[in-house]
C-alpha cells in the first residue's frame, strides 16, 4: 500500500474572475502550488516538478520553497526519484524538472504535441508556458528520459495515470491505492474543489467538453472514500493531515 503526500512550494493571490470560467465575482482567491510524492513502493514516484526560482520572481508568487527542497524535507533525495509523472506541461508543473536529475518523465503524447505544435505560441496559451523548459523536452527525449504515453497506463501495480485532457491537450490525472482507499490526484483537472464539486470550469482550456467529462472521471475514480486532492486548493490542508511545514499527508 502506498502513502501519498502533497508538498506545497508556493502561493499566489488572484481574483475569481481571473480564474473561473465566465465568473463575474472579483473576490480574492489564493492558489497553492504543489508537487505530490508517492512512497511505499519499490521507489518513490513524484507527480509534477513545480518551477524554479526564476519563475517565482517573474510571476509574483510568495512563500516559494524549491520543490526539490520540499521532496528532501519529505525524506527523499531529489536524485533518488526515478519516475516523475508529469500531469501537463504548464510552467508550474514542468519548469522545475531539472531538479530531479535521474527522473524519467512520463507525459501524454498529446501534451508534448500541443506545446511543440502550432498553438503554443498564441497569447491564449503561451502565458502558461516556460519555452526554455519546453525546448528541453527534445534533448531529454534523446537522452531516453521522456516516456510519451497515449491514454491510461499502469505505472506500478496500484498506481495509474488517466488521460483526461480539457484544461490542456494531454492532461493526465493519477490514482494511487492507499490503506484509506483510492487517492485521486487531480492536478489541474480540478484546481479547486469548487471546480469538480460545482462542475465549474476554469478559463484556461483547450477542450471544454473534455474538462467537464474530467469532473465525472474524477468522481468515478474516487468512489465513496472521496480522497480527491485538488491541484491548487488551500483546502487540501484542511481536508487532509498537515504533518510538517508544507507537507500534507493524504493517505
Ligand atoms: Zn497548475
Amino acid at each position: 500500500m502506498y502513502e501519498v503526500y502533497a508538498l506545497k512550494y508556493a502561493e499566489r493571490d488572484t481574483t475569481a474572475c481571473q480564474f473561473f470560467y465566465r465568473e463575474p465575482s472579483h473576490g480574492p482567491i489564493t492558489l497553492h502550488y504543489f508537487v505530490w510524492l508517492i512512497l511505499g513502493g519499490p521507489h518513490p514516484i513524484l507527480v509534477d516538478t513545480g518551477f524554479l526560482d526564476d519563475e517565482a520572481r517573474a510571476r509574483g508568487v510568495r512563500h516559494y520553497v524549491s520543490p526539490a527542497a520540499m521532496v528532501e524535507r519529505a525524506g527523499v533525495k531529489p536524485a533518488d526519484v526515478p519516475i516523475a509523472l508529469i500531469t501537463h506541461l504548464h510552467y508550474d508543473h514542468w519548469a522545475g524538472h531539472s531538479q530531479f536529475p535521474a527522473a524519467e518523465y512520463w507525459i501524454q503524447r498529446d501534451e508534448v504535441a500541443f506545446w511543440t505544435g502550432p498553438f503554443g505560441r498564441s497569447p491564449a496559451f503561451r502565458q502558461s508556458a516556460n519555452p526554455d523548459a519546453l525546448a528541453r523536452l527534445v534533448t531529454l527525449n534523446y537522452a531516453d528520459r521522456v516516456r510519451m504515453i497515449d491514454g491510461d497506463r499502469e505505472v506500478l501495480p496500484g498506481i495509474k495515470v488517466h488521460r483526461v485532457g480539457g484544461h490542456t491537450a494531454g492532461l493526465q490525472i493519477v490514482t494511487v491505492q492507499s490503506a484509506r482507499g483510492t487517492v485521486v490526484l487531480t492536478s489541474d483537472a480540478a484546481h479547486f474543489y469548487r471546480n469538480v464539486e460545482k462542475r465549474q470550469p476554469v478559463q484556461i482550456i483547450t477542450n471544454l467538453p473534455e474538462m467537464l467529462a474530467a469532473f465525472e472521471t474524477i468522481e468515478a475514480l474516487a468512489g465513496a472514500e472521496r480522497l480527491i486532492v485538488a491541484g491548487h486548493d488551500p483546502q487540501v490542508a484542511d481536508r487532509f493531515t498537515p504533518v510538517d511545514s508544507g507537507i500534507i499527508r493524504i493517505a
